[in-house]
């Protein structure tokens, strides 16, 4: 049987990564995991039993029971279950009971394209492919305003705000920070559209497969 193959796709909140990364999966006939859901869904199911989220040992333990009709919770794409993933993904806890569930999707024919933080440095270091997509926060935070202003009154400082908080929380805490692997292709869609990003994206893909 051959190996599945597998592409790594990190970055911060509204990058671009979770875009880029459904189209890759479509254009190389991958499934997709989009891993943010996972800590999402741990934070929204702790909320919902009244488990602090604060504390490493229970929300660990309610990570190790999630099960994938979790994952379809209709609140999951909220500002408060993206805080209060940040806040559970810095337990070292809650990242190992997530870690085989991870790795475990990924390894399945015909392989996998996960979007995350830690992705290319920690759940897949041997991912054939590994990109680190990044924007400017207020970039960032512009596109993020414009998806969740449909839906409600919000101001533009808050969400910028929520998105400069969540930067610093990944990429200080101890366990898996957000940075970049060595080995990935850094893709920056400050000054790009989705269709640019996708076209680069893949082209860079493409390069580390070595077509
Ligand atoms: O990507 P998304 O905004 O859905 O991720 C929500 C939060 O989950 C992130 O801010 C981060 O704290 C955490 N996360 C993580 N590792 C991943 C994916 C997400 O720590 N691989």
């Amino acid at each position: 049987m051959s190996v599945p193959l597998t592409i790594a796709v990190d970055g911060p909140a509204a990058s671009g990564k979770g875009t880029i990364s459904r189209r890759i999966a479509v254009r190389y006939g991958l499934r997709h995991l989009d891993t943010g859901l996972l800590y999402r869904a741990v934070a929204m199911l702790c909320a919902a039993e009244g488990i602090d989220t604060t504390d490493a040992e229970a929300s660990g333990a309610r990570a190790a029971m999630l099960h994938p009709s979790d994952l379809e919770r209709g609140d999951l794409r909220s500002a408060e279950a993206g805080r209060g993933a940040s806040v559970v993904a810095a337990h070292g806890t809650v990242r190992e009971a997530l870690l085989g569930w991870q790795r475990a999707f990924a390894d399945r024919a015909p392989g996998a394209v996960l979007d995350g933080r830690d992705i290319g440095t920690v759940v897949l270091p041997q991912a054939r492919a590994k990109l680190f997509v990044t924007a400017d926060p207020d970039v960032r935070a512009a596109r993020r305003w414009r998806e969740l202003s449909k839906d409600r009154d919000i101001p533009y400082r808050d969400v910028l705000r929520d998105i400069e908080e969540r930067d610093a929380r990944d990429a200080g805490r101890a366990d898996a920070p957000m940075t970049r692997a060595g080995d990935a292709a850094l893709l920056d869609t400050t000054e790009m559209g989705i269709e640019a990003a996708v076209d680069e994206a893949v082209r860079l893909i493409e390069r580390q497969l070595g077509r």
